[in-house]
């Protein structure tokens, strides 16, 4: 590299260097954004990286369907890539995805949003949920959440010169966000408040009363709502999900994310959307068709077919989660291990705080001394701590054999 050259030469006693590579040839870390430079790495990924490489380890870490793409799902993007779509689409996505969103949404969220205009495919709720804050972040603005959290929503605001703020949820109420918890975290700097129901680590669910109180909050101080709700279809006892944007008064202040990653297995397909009032969605497609362009469009075929006939595998993939949870937490419970039953997602959030070890420390004893891999609590905030997120899609032999290692595990802690 040219520039390494010539500062491997000024940096030696006169006599020409070569450029050394051992050595750093230039301080970089003037060179990182400073909202950058100040987001840690990542708890999972230090986690993960002990993992790699070892092939006896039973993963309850990673976030993630363990099925394949329904078969109907996958075929509707080869034949897409047959019939040589292999083009952009429009910014906003095909019209005909955008139809078939606006009208599964309608039936299961219960709010209308027309395709038009208050319809955008994404690349993933991810880049939807990096947008939207994007759009609406001025910096110094407060965004509000709800922790512990999935990993990416403090990353997301600090990046968008936004001010992370974290209302801890605690055990006593399954992880759900508290109104009057809310409630004191709310100063006039607040602008955004971002949900996340079903959550992830925990499975929380929000009841309707709580809901109806958060949303009365974001009415009277003037909060937009963005409502990552990936795991909507996961909720399990007959309940029905109902969605902050349906709640009166809210339609017009919440942005909804929703995407194909979770209730269809489609993670690597990268696909998902918003929906909200024309205003907002326009200003998030401003971000989205210069940074993005489009999401891919063999994806877009795909997405096609799972809501045109994913229905009944998603309905088989979901039962399946149900009787995976319910074994999960009845076999932690019976071993002696406090664990609340939540009511969606795949993640449980087991209590270990009896055993005197910190989240890490157990996380890290049971994967040395068990082989068996769940992510610290604390990686998804400071009210995780004492905890473990497992996540229970994961074969149930699988599942089966980590509950008998767990039970070894702690029988050796005494
Ligand atoms: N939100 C939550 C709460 C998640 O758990 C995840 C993935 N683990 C995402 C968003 C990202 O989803 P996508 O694959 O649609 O980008």
């Amino acid at each position: 590299m040219e520039g390494g050259a010539q500062v491997g030469r000024r940096g030696s006693a006169g006599h020409e260097a070569l450029p050394n590579p051992d050595h750093e040839v230039m301080d970089y870390s003037q060179r990182i954004a400073r909202q950058v430079a100040a987001i840690p790495r990542s708890g999972i990924r230090d986690f993960f990286e002990l993992v790699l490489g070892r092939d006896d380890v039973i993963s309850l870490g990673v976030g993630e369907p363990d099925f394949a793409t329904p078969w109907n799902i996958r075929e509707a993007a080869i034949h897409s890539l047959e019939k040589g779509q292999t083009s952009y689409t429009s910014n906003l996505g095909l019209l005909s995805l955008r139809k078939l969103i606006g009208g599964y949404v309608h039936g299961f969220f219960d709010v209308e949003y027309d395709p038009a205009s208050e319809v955008l495919v994404t690349v993933g709720v991810s880049e939807a949920l990096d947008i939207a804050l994007r759009a609406l972040i001025n910096p110094g603005d407060e965004v509000l959440y709800h922790e512990p959290c999935y990993v990416s929503y403090m990353p997301s605001v600090v990046m968008a010169h936004g001010v992370a703020v974290a209302v801890a949820t605690h055990k006593r109420d399954g992880f759900s966000l508290k109104p009057e918890e809310l409630a004191k975290a709310i100063t006039p700097k607040s602008r955004v408040l971002l949900l996340n129901f079903p959550t992830n680590p925990t499975g929380a669910v929000a009841s309707n009363e709580d809901l109806a109180g958060i949303a009365k909050l974001c009415i009277e101080h003037d909060l937009i709502c963005i409502t990552d709700e990936i795991y909507s279809e996961l909720r399990y006892d007959g309940v029905k999900h109902v969605s902050i944007a349906s709640l009166p008064g809210m339609r017009e202040r919440t942005i909804l994310l929703h995407g194909f990653s979770k209730a269809f297995a489609m993670t690597g397909f990268r696909l998902g959307y918003a929906c909200a009032p024309s205003p907002l969605i326009e200003a998030m497609m401003k971000i989205h068709q210069y940074a993005m362009l489009c999401a891919p469009i063999t994806s877009q075929a795909a997405a096609i077919e799972a809501l045109e006939n994913g229905a009944e595998p998603m309905q088989r993939m979901k039962e399946s989660y149900h009787e995976r949870r319910d074994f999960f937490v009845r076999r932690l419970n019976e071993m002696g291990i406090d664990c609340h039953l939540p009511g969606g997602a795949f993640y449980v959030f087991p209590d270990v705080r009896k055993f005197g070890l910190s989240s890490k420390d157990f996380a890290m004893g049971l994967l040395e001394a068990q082989s068996v891999a769940a992510v610290p609590g604390d990686a998804f905030g400071p009210s995780g701590q004492g905890f473990l997120r497992c996540c229970y899609a994961t074969a149930f032999d699988q599942l089966q054999e980590a509950a008998d290692r767990i039970e070894k595990y702690i029988g050796t802690l005494g």
